[in-house]
């Protein structure tokens, strides 16, 4: 089982990434990358067509993630 701060792999870029928070059923998780990451843009923005796609790049991008998937990355 995930816990705060607890060491896990970025999905994108496979840099330890830490662990901020872990869902109440235990099932998911938040992840923060210290590396930079564009923002994903999964084709036609969900705000309206007004919405300029970005391709942003982010510091401590905060994914989410399957707890099972991230903690057989965990580096403790
Ligand atoms: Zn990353």
């Amino acid at each position: 089982m995930l816990r705060i701060d607890d060491r896990v792999r970025c999905p994108q870029c496979n840099e330890r990434s830490r662990v901020i928070w872990v869902s109440q059923d235990g099932k998911r998780a938040a992840i923060q990358c210290p590396r930079h990451h564009s923002q994903m843009n999964r084709g036609p923005s969900r705000f309206g067509s007004s919405a300029r796609p970005q391709t942003k790049s982010e510091k401590n991008l905060v994914f989410l993630v399957e707890t099972e998937e991230a903690a057989s990355t965990v580096k403790r």
